[in-house]
């Protein structure tokens, strides 16, 4: 049988360590990219395989265009992929967001869908993204993962190694505690950003060294200097 970490002790010293995302200074949130279910279907959408500075700088030339999914729609395609050059894809994601939109507007009278099954349906959007959207509408507390949340997680054991983000996302969903779900992704993301980086986990000091797996199996790392 697997053995996980004890999950509730692991997310009370991180959410006493980090801020939630609405209260801190993170320039995505700053920049408002997520402040309308718009902007958050969209932002999310053009953040796959994109660093945060990227999406910003895209969020923010699109932005100040338009605010709605009637508006995303009439834009001329070659004006949006200027807008969204900063991004990887940006032509690929330039055709999807087109049709994205189009889909809200037919199906969803131009409101973005509040259920998965109609949200993993839209074109660009998939299983993070979705966890991300739900979260954010408030429709179910959901942990999407990423590359730094799917580290985090396998390294400190609150989740086995080697599997998948999707796999990894359900398992989450499984130990978390209720109370902590809704803000699990964000202090995670923080936590794997900032301290449990990918090349050099900066273990000494860290947080939450005396529950992780990592740190036990590799005893120097808590001495490294
Ligand atoms: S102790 Fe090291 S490996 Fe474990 S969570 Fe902290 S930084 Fe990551």
């Amino acid at each position: 049988m697997t053995r996980h970490r004890d999950a509730a002790a692991v997310y009370a010293i991180l959410s006493e360590t980090y801020p939630v995302f609405a209260d801190s200074d993170d320039e995505w949130m700053t920049s408002g990219m997520s402040d309308t279910p718009f902007r958050s279907l969209v932002s999310v959408a053009l953040s796959t395989m994109t660093t945060s500075a990227r999406t910003i700088k895209a969020g923010r030339a699109l932005y100040a265009r338009v605010s709605t999914f009637e508006e995303l729609v009439a834009l001329d395609d070659e004006d949006l992929r200027e807008m969204i050059r900063s991004v990887a894809h940006y032509n690929h994601k330039t055709g999807r967001l087109k049709r994205m939109a189009r889909q809200i507007l037919d199906d969803h009278g131009g409101e973005v869908p509040r259920n998965r099954e109609e949200l993993l349906a839209l074109p660009g959007i998939g299983r993070k993204c979705t966890d991300i959207i739900m979260n954010f509408l408030a429709e179910e507390p959901s942990i999407a993962v990423d590359t730094h949340v799917k580290r985090t997680v396998q390294r400190v054991g609150l989740v086995e190694r080697g599997l998948s983000a999707e796999q990894t996302a359900d398992v989450l969903q499984h130990i978390t505690p209720t109370g902590y779900k809704a803000h699990a992704h964000e202090w995670l993301i923080q936590h794997g950003t900032k301290v449990c980086t990918a090349r050099s986990p900066r273990c000494v000091g860290c947080p939450v060294v005396e529950l992780c797996d990592h740190a036990d199996a590799h005893p120097a790392l808590r001495d490294a200097g």
